[in-house]
């Protein structure tokens, strides 16, 4: 199935994400989901604030086209090297930015079917393990890039929200409208 992915604005993106108490068939459901809703965006990493859901849980599907599942996940240890990657992010939609992150890092994690892991990354695979960790936090990654861009961003995001809010608002208004119409119109008939 495919999950609506909220963008930012949205206050669960912004909130920390408590740790999943049970891997079950819900939570194996549910990165099932993740996954599809992932390809179908074109993305290479889905946390659960992502889709409203504020649990500590990612998928992700790095270079090497292998799906992961990160469950209550730790990192361990990172680089003192860092890198620079441009970083994009399927709830901050045609945003992209330079952001400077360790090259390396130690995740200890949980997979779906409640076996623990740990894991040496680097490359991509580092970098989307941070991205995502990050969103467990509330953190977006425009937080770690320049002040200015990241207030921008998060100001235009917050305006397309109220729009939206306002645009579903009138709509609602207008269908009631129509609806009494049609019940008035239906009286009339039956009189
Ligand atoms: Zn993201």
């Amino acid at each position: 199935m495919i999950l609506d992915i909220v963008k930012l604005g949205t206050p669960s993106l912004r909130e920390k994400s408590v740790p999943v108490e049970e891997i079950n068939d819900e939570i194996r459901q549910l990165a099932e989901d993740m996954f599809e809703t992932m390809i179908e965006a074109n993305g290479v990493g889905l946390a659960c604030p992502q889709i409203g859901k504020n649990i500590r849980m990612f998928v992700l599907i790095a270079d090497d086209d292998v799906r992961r599942v990160f469950i209550n996940p730790t990192i361990i240890k990172t680089s003192e090297e860092t890198c620079d990657y441009e970083e994009g992010c399927l709830s901050v939609p045609q945003f992209y930015e330079s952001i400077t992150r360790p090259e390396k890092v130690t995740v200890q994690a949980w997979n779906e079917n409640g076996k623990p892991f740990t894991l040496e990354a680097d490359g991509f695979l580092a970098r989307i393990i941070q991205h995502e960790y990050d969103h467990l936090d509330g953190i977006i990654y425009i937080d770690r890039g320049d002040k200015e861009f990241a207030e921008k961003t998060e100001a235009q995001f917050k305006k397309r929200a109220e729009r939206a809010a306002e645009k579903a608002k009138l709509k609602e208004a207008k269908a009631k409208k129509i609806a009494a119409k049609i019940a008035a119109k239906e009286a009339k008939k039956n009189k």
